[in-house]
C-alpha cells in the first residue's frame, strides 16, 4: 500500500455483521482486512505470550489491554501486501484510547481515516444474530443457522473447518460484551461523527441489502480505473 492509500472503519455491536460486510468490502475494493478480534483468536491459538494475555479478558467479553492491541494492529500494518488499496480496520478502535493510538499511527504513515461505517442495528435483531451465530474453528468464516445456514452442517462453507460456537457468544460472556460495547466502543460512534467521518448504515437489512449501502458509502473514494467492480 502506498501513502495513499486509503483507511475505512467498521463500526458496530458485536453481532452487527462487521465480519460479513468486511470480507466483501474487502474483496470488492482491494483493501487489506484487519480483524482485530481474528488476530487475537490466531494468536491463541498460536500458543503465543500475547495471546496468552490476550485470553483471560476475551473469555470474559471484556476488552484486551491497549498495549497489546497496539502489538497486533502495528504487526498487522507491516503485513500489507504493495498492490493493496488501502486497508479495512474491523472491530478497532473501539474506545477512545485506541482511536487516539489509530490516530498516531496513521499520522507516522501520513494517511487518513476515509470514513468510518457505522452498522447500526437494532438491539432484537443482534440478540437473534448473536443466539444462532456459528464460526469457523479453521478460518474465522461466520456463519447464522437461520439467517445465512452453511451448506453443510457443522461445516465451513469456504474451507471445511469445523463450525463450533465461540466461547464469548456463550449468553453469559454476550451479555458481557454488549455492556463493555455499550460503555467503550458506543461513544466513537459521536467522536467520529464531530469529526465529520461517521456514515450511518441500516444493519437490521438482509446481507446484500447491507453491502448495497455500504457500497454506495465507499465507491466515491475510488476512481473507477481503480477497481474493477465499482
Ligand atoms: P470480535 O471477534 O471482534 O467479536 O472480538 C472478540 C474479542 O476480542 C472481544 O470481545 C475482545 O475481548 C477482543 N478484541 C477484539 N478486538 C479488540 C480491540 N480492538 N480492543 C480490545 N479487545 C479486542
Amino acid at each position: 500500500m502506498t501513502q495513499s492509500g486509503r483507511v475505512f472503519i467498521l463500526l458496530g455491536a458485536p453481532g452487527a455483521g462487521k465480519g460479513t460486510q468486511a470480507q466483501r468490502i474487502a474483496e470488492t475494493y482491494n483493501l487489506f482486512h484487519i480483524d482485530t478480534g481474528h488476530c487475537l483468536r490466531s494468536e491463541i491459538a498460536s500458543g503465543s505470550e500475547l495471546g496468552k494475555q490476550a485470553k483471560s479478558y476475551m473469555d470474559q467479553g471484556q476488552l484486551v489491554p491497549f498495549e497489546l492491541v497496539m502489538q497486533v494492529i502495528k504487526a498487522s500494518l507491516l503485513r500489507i501486501p504493495q498492490d493493496k488499496q488501502g486497508v479495512l480496520f474491523d472491530g478497532f478502535p473501539r474506545n477512545q484510547q485506541q482511536a487516539y493510538g489509530l490516530d498516531q499511527v496513521l499520522e507516522e504513515l501520513q494517511i487518513r481515516i476515509q470514513a468510518v461505517l457505522y452498522l447500526d442495528i437494532s438491539h432484537s435483531v443482534l440478540m437473534d444474530r448473536l443466539a444462532y451465530r456459528v464460526t469457523c474453528s479453521r478460518c474465522d468464516a461466520k456463519y447464522n443457522l437461520k439467517l445465512n445456514p452453511p451448506k453443510q452442517d457443522a461445516i465451513c462453507d469456504a474451507c471445511g473447518g469445523e463450525l463450533i460456537i465461540r466461547p464469548d457468544d456463550r449468553p453469559e460472556v454476550i451479555e458481557n460484551r454488549l455492556k463493555t460495547y455499550a460503555s467503550e466502543t458506543e461513544p466513537l460512534i459521536r467522536h467520529y461523527e464531530e469529526r465529520s467521518l461517521l456514515r450511518r448504515i441500516d444493519a437490521n437489512q438482509p446481507i446484500d441489502q447491507v453491502f448495497e449501502e455500504i457500497r454506495h458509502q465507499i465507491s466515491p473514494f475510488f476512481h473507477s480505473s481503480d477497481t474493477m467492480l465499482v
